[in-house]
């Protein structure tokens, strides 16, 4: 595919990646569905195409935070036939009438929600599938235990009403990127205790669930009947502290890369960007790549004096990597240089470089990181920003054009 002659910069998403990744979330956790986390615009990869291929890996399930999410994967084209989609983030006055027409599943974290989402299914003419979500120790949204008998009593009128079906039980972690991390089991245990008290309370709920990305590849006892990745869908590590996307079976979907704006020799003591955070110590070529923080390029990942600078791959394909100031032509990485301004980035290219402008750098792509000597990946961009690789995909401006292969 092109660049855009009037943005030179873009994401390349690789569907396949997506596809194969969701594949083989899918084998880690044979006893369970698989529901593809695609909120956040599929972590900034796009909603739509990003869900559509996940659904040929095999999921069978979409999970958006958002309630908008969720209704524009239906009103796209992604049919009830094709995916069950559920939502869990809203506060009163969400269009509860709409999500039930539109057959999306809908989280319930507070008592106020139960009776919200059964007057949207009185206007809509049909029962809404509602999961149960229960804070068993993450502190964050979810009906906390000592709520939990009151919501059941609750649920158990609406659904003799036929206003609410409960089908579902869900919570999640707060540690599962620390395995073995005792509050992983602590809220294993009061998740088992939520799920008892509501088949004591005479429901029968299809589906329980508790496992994001983490939690899929490290510890098959969360599984429970589906799992809910995000994060690894995309290809990157849930757990980078113990090993990168291929130990996992996964791979990046996302490329970042642009073409050079300008390129220019310049000599030994030259400041470079706004405060002059880094000089150069011997003549040498600058590069400017037309992305910056308003692209989501955090500007933690400023380099030179304020820190290593996020890392980009000049001279060549993701293949061999070699040092700043190797010879002509060859792939290397070089760090940024400077602050990063809200546009452009800064690069030493080397006294030897060969680079032109127009020439392609690439800011992180596929494969498992400069720390596993490939190209550089998202979870390097967070090292350098004192980040998550999380934050560094999903931060990716909406103004950077999303190209499919
Ligand atoms: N389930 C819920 C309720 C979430 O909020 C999230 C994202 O934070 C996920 C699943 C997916 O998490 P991850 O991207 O870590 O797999």
């Amino acid at each position: 595919p092109e660049f855009s002659p009037g943005y030179p910069a873009r994401a390349v998403v690789d569907l396949s990646a997506i596809r194969d990744n969701v594949r083989a979330l899918r084998a880690a956790a044979s006893t369970a569905q698989v529901m593809a986390v695609v909120k956040a615009d599929a972590y900034g990869h796009g909603l739509l195409p990003s869900a559509r291929a996940a659904l040929a890996g095999g999921a069978t399930w979409l999970g958006t935070a958002q309630v908008a999410e969720a209704l524009r994967l239906r009103a796209e084209g992604v049919t009830p036939a094709q995916a069950r989609v559920l939502t869990w983030l809203y506060a009163p006055g969400a269009p509860f009438e709409d999500l039930v027409a539109a057959d999306v599943d809908v989280a319930v974290a507070a008592a106020w929600a139960l009776d919200e989402v059964a007057t949207g299914a009185r206007a809509a003419g049909s029962p809404a599938r509602v999961h149960l979500k229960v804070d068993t120790g993450l502190g964050r949204n979810g009906l906390v235990p000592g709520d939990l008998a009151a919501a059941l009593d609750r649920a158990a009128a609406l659904e003799a009403e036929g206003v609410i079906r409960l089908v579902g039980v869900m919570s999640h972690f707060a540690l599962a990127d620390e395995p073995g991390h005792p509050t992983v089991r602590a809220q294993l245990d009061v998740f088992d205790d939520v799920v008892r008290a509501v088949e004591a309370a005479g429901f029968d709920p299809e589906v329980r669930h508790m496992a994001n990305s983490a939690a899929t590849v490290t510890n098959p006892q969360t599984h429970y009947d589906l799992v809910r990745p995000g994060l690894a869908v995309y290809g990157l590590s849930p757990v980078p502290q113990l090993g990168p996307p291929g130990d996992y079976g996964l791979r990046p979907a996302m490329t970042l890369e642009a073409r050079l704006a300008t390129v220019k020799r310049v000599p030994a003591g030259t400041g470079v960007s706004y405060g002059h955070h880094y000089t150069t110590t011997q003549e040498t070529v600058l590069g400017v790549v037309p992305l910056g923080y308003a692209d989501g390029i955090p500007r933690h990942a400023s380099g030179g004096a304020l820190g290593p600078g996020g890392p980009v791959l000049v001279g060549g394909g993701l293949g061999d990597v070699a040092g700043p100031d190797a010879g002509p032509g060859t792939a290397r990485v070089v760090r940024v240089a400077g602050r990063v301004c809200m546009d452009q980035i800064m690069l030493d290219l080397g006294p030897y470089a060969t680079e032109q402008a127009g020439d392609v750098v690439t800011l992180f792509g596929a494969g498992d990181g400069l720390a596993h000597a490939g190209g550089p990946g998202a979870e390097d961009w967070a090292q350098a920003a004192g980040t998550i690789s999380y934050e560094i995909v999903t931060r990716l401006g909406a103004r950077v054009p999303r190209v499919y292969t």
